[in-house]
């Protein structure tokens, strides 16, 4: 890491326990994101058991992302829909967004002081390499973006992923076979009846193939599509004011080609350009799995910070924390293993998505049960300040706060970062609970992120998200 030589002198005092947090200010909501159930298959357990298991842990709020679809197909050229093989998974378009809101409507009862919101986990698209004949490939089908807060049916129902096929558009030039048909017809006129037989027939087959004349926005058998199928997701998430964040972009999993079957395989090279490629999204899953190079300084994270500051993008990117659960043990994760604090206006579902839209949270991975909160993150001067996700104006030379408490009462070694506009202008090794002020003065520069990156022992890690100073 590098330590700009403009990094001021840091003062550090500890501080009681209860000292550090602000007064009058509502405690977090403990909330965990990726979260799929019994809708998403894959043995994933029953939303009840996973509340439950939640409850007991003192998480208060759970974000849902079942797979909203999980069909895939490969279909022979040139009868691509008459000779075909298709796999249909369990999802939540399978089995009906009215059954699963009913199931949420049910749980929100059972669960009252639970904060329980649905969503899905969308695979935007897929496309094929290869040829039938040697091996197959199915590309990009684990490139995911979760989508919460979806409330209605047709916000399901309307969701732009490839495998909808209730948003396929009617394809005038699927009706060629019809030119086919009025050959042979012409052909039989001029008795030429063999001709006209062969003609007709594979026209009547052809048309037949491409009933019921649509095709979807994106072809599987096109790799052109580029980053377009998820930018659409991103806009529709975008315009409707649901949450929408990538997903385990830097998860190795599906680097190198794994098999499905005799000479069919699945790759998914990891994808950590996508916070700038598609500008429109709220974030990505920086803990767990975008923590390998997008969290770094400089990293992707930060340049995508940059472009929001330097006005070349509309929407900050924030650092979620997303688990990808499918039942506590599996993959080695338990519900636990990485959650978000957010400071929401109130304790209920709005609030929370308001708040997480705005980044007004923080994320945590605990190290063998050990974690820390972070009770005070601002950046002030002259008396004005601003906390997580919000900006200050006018401040040349402001202050950092920042202070932590370990959850429970051990005390930790803590590795403290603090970035500016991708640079680390202070790194501490501290003993929590701590609290730090950190002078900082922006000299030429008129705007300004500031993140903190916090770690303790082999993978504990306290991921803020940023503030903004703008001077001009
Ligand atoms: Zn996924």
């Amino acid at each position: 890491m590098k330590t700009s030589r403009r990094a001021c002198a840091v003062f550090i005092f500890l501080l009681g326990a209860a000292g550090a947090a602000g007064a009058g200010e509502p405690a977090p909501i403990r909330t965990v994101a990726h979260v799929h159930s019994a809708y998403s298959g894959r043995k994933a357990p029953d939303m009840r058991l996973t509340l439950e298991i939640a409850r007991q842990r003192g998480i208060e709020a759970v974000i849902f992302t079942d797979d909203a679809i999980a069909d895939f197909e490969y279909g022979l050229w040139p009868l691509r829909r008459l000779i075909k093989a298709a796999v249909n998974r369990t999802s939540i378009l399978r089995a009906g967004p009215s059954l699963y809101l009913e199931h949420i409507a049910s749980l929100r009862k059972a669960f009252p002081k639970m904060i329980i919101i649905p969503g899905v986990e969308a695979a935007p698209y897929y496309y094929w390499s290869g040829s039938p004949f040697s091996s197959l490939t199915i590309n990009d089908w684990n490139k995911h973006l979760s989508v919460a807060g979806l409330e209605r049916p047709e916000d399901y129902e309307d969701l732009p992923v490839l495998g909808n096929r209730r948003l396929d558009r009617f394809a005038f030039g699927s009706l060629w076979p019809l030119l086919l048909l009025a050959g042979a017809a012409l052909l039989g006129k001029a008795r030429r009846r063999r001709s006209a037989a062969v003609a007709g027939a594979v026209g009547v087959l052809f048309l037949l193939n491409n009933f019921p004349f649509k095709t979807p926005a994106f072809s599987p058998y096109d790799p052109s599509a580029g980053w377009k199928p998820y930018e659409a997701v991103a806009a529709y998430a975008d315009a409707k004011g649901f949450l929408c964040f990538w997903n385990h972009a830097e998860a190795p999993n599906w680097k190198t080609p794994y098999r499905l079957g005799p000479r069919v395989f699945t790759r998914t090279a990891p994808y950590p350009g996508c916070l700038q490629a598609v500008p429109q999204t709220d974030g990505f899953g920086a803990l767990l799995e975008g923590d390998r190079t997008m969290t770094r300084p400089s990293g992707e994270w930060d340049q995508a910070l940059g472009d929001y500051v330097q006005g070349r993008r509309k929407k900050a990117p924030w650092g979620f924390g997303e688990l990808d659960y499918v039942g506590e043990g599996a993959r080695g994760m338990t519900i636990t293993s990485v959650s978000m604090d957010v400071h929401a206006s109130s304790r209920n579902a709005a609030a929370l998505l308001e708040a997480l839209k705005a980044g007004r949270f923080e994320t945590v991975a605990p190290e063998k049960g050990r974690a820390l909160s972070l009770k005070t993150w601002r950046v002030q001067s002259e008396g004005r300040s601003a906390g997580s996700g919000e900006t200050l104006t006018g401040a040349a030379h402001p202050a950092i706060r920042i202070s932590m408490e370990p959850v429970g009462d051990s005390t930790m070694t803590v590795r403290v970062s603090l970035i500016r506009n991708g640079i680390v202008i202070s790194h501490q090794t501290v003993t929590s609970p701590f609290s730090i002020a950190v002078p900082d003065d922006l000299g030429g520069e008129k705007r300004a992120f500031y993140r903190l990156d916090a770690r303790w022992g082999a993978n504990g890690a306290l991921l803020s998200n940023p503030i903004f100073v703008f001077n001009d």
